[in-house]
């Protein structure tokens, strides 16, 4: 199934529980608007390697979109289109005044220099920059792109428009980017894994953790379940899977990524597992901080964590959600899951907007205050109407976007 088709699923599952109609699911379902672009990359070598890039701007209805920007060799118009649609109920799910939209570059992207990402970002400001901006689409950084690309975004534009801060997030925090936004995401899927046990009634310190991916997500949502005491007995990354049911020192596999690379390949404490036993570990929880579609038809019988936490965007194909709810796993939706990036987003473009600088603890509490706040009308109704947590979690975001569209007017 593709990645849109998937997501157009979930929606029509979440739209015949709230009974929404043909009109309202067509209008909410279509992109607002698809751009697709030629950049002729000059590569370092002297070849110009003509890449292609995408914008699309699922929905409005909320406010500016918002959505990263995918340097991956995976990127097809489909994904994007899909990642979109996913952000603009991500969006409505933590309840700040965004719509969705994603963006992305087909390019395998640790082949790029680092001049050579300058100028590829700069060149895709140039061909989209009429249709962003802070008060239309404010892009973000997504797998392949950090806070470098973000600060090369803001000036590419600035040199057309001139001054605006506020046209992307995720900036460094000395080039107007915000205390927290780095951690956010994986702080984010920490806070709600324990919030997730509490509501079972679950032992934090000492439960069980695998991770997979060891990027910016996984690497901040293990640390931050390390320092809650919970037994991280399995990492990886896209280098080698390792595994210590004592569990492992989250921070020395950190050194040690720091000092290699950024890789885990090396790290000599813990066993070597196959990347794809990680999965089917058995463990408390499992969280897939890497890629989408790891957990599919084929291993999900395999699959034993009984709680996971979809810290990627769409790491469970549909097929293999449908066995987890019937085997009884709770999984936090990636919508919800994963949502502490785009909140921690909002709160960056609210400070370059008032022009002040906000303090690391008010963003940390304000992003724990969103993310509870959501997290327990998700769960709320999910139990109250025995549904699963990512029906309820799309029925939330789909049901303010509709009330957004129906206030706006549609004349
Ligand atoms: P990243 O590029 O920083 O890290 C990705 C990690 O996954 C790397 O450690 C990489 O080695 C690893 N990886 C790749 N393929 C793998 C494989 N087959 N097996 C094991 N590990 C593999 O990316 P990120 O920003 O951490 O994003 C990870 C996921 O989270 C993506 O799905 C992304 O869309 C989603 N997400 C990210 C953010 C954010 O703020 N960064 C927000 C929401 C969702």
């Amino acid at each position: 199934m593709k990645s849109f088709e998937a997501v157009q699923m979930y929606f029509n599952m979440a739209a015949d529980e709230l009974g929404l109609d043909e009109q309202m699911r067509t209008l909410l379902i279509t992109p607002e608007r698809e751009v697709t672009v030629q950049l002729p990359l000059l590569r370092d070598d002297g070849r110009v390697e003509t890449l292609i890039g995408y914008r699309v701007q699922h929905n409005s209805a909320r406010g500016p979109m918002k959505g990263g920007l995918r340097y991956h060799h995976h990127v097809d118009l489909d994904e994007v289109r899909a990642l979109a649609s996913l952000m603009s109920w991500k969006t409505a799910v933590v309840d700040i005044p965004y719509g969705g939209a994603k963006g992305g570059v087909t390019v395998e992207s640790r082949t790029l220099s680092k001049l050579e990402r300058e100028k590829l970002t700069r060149l895709f400001v140039d061909k989209i920059r009429h249709v962003i901006g802070p008060d239309s689409d404010i892009p973000a950084p997504d797998m392949g792109t950090n806070h470098n690309e973000m600060s090369w975004f803001m000036n590419q534009y600035s040199r057309y428009e001139g001054f605006n801060p506020g046209v992307v997030t995720g900036k460094p925090v000395e080039h107007y980017g915000i205390p927290g936004r780095e951690e956010a995401t994986g702080r984010g899927v920490g806070l709600l894994t324990v919030k997730t046990l509490s509501r079972l009634g679950k032992r934090v310190p000492g439960s069980t953790v695998a991770v997979q991916g060891f990027g910016n997500v996984g690497s901040h949502a293990a640390k931050f379940l390390h320092d809650a005491e919970c037994k991280v007995v399995a990492l990886s990354d896209h280098t080698c899977a390792v595994y210590d049911p004592k569990g492992l020192d989250v921070y020395d596999a950190l050194r040690h990524c720091n000092t290699n690379g950024n890789r885990l390949e090396g790290f000599s404490k813990g066993k070597m597992i196959p990347g794809d036993e990680l999965l089917e570990l058995e463990v408390d929880i499992l969280i897939p901080a890497a890629i989408g579609g790891v957990i599919n038809e084929e291993n999900v019988e395999r699959i034993k964590a009984p709680i996971i936490i979809e810290a990627a965007n769409g790491p469970i194909t549909p097929t293999a959600d449908k066995v987890l709810f019937e085997k009884g796993a709770i999984v936090l939706p990636d919508i919800l899951a994963n949502a502490g990036g785009v909140t921690v987003s909002y709160f960056e473009w609210a400070q370059n907007r008032q022009f002040y600088q906000w303090s690391l603890d008010r963003v940390r509490s304000e992003l724990e205050h969103k993310l509870a706040a959501a997290f327990d009308s998700v769960w709320d109704r999910s139990r109250e109407r025995d549904l699963p947590l990512r029906t309820t979690a799309f029925m939330l975001g789909i049901e303010r976007v509709a009330k957004a569209t129906e206030l706006a007017g549609l004349a």
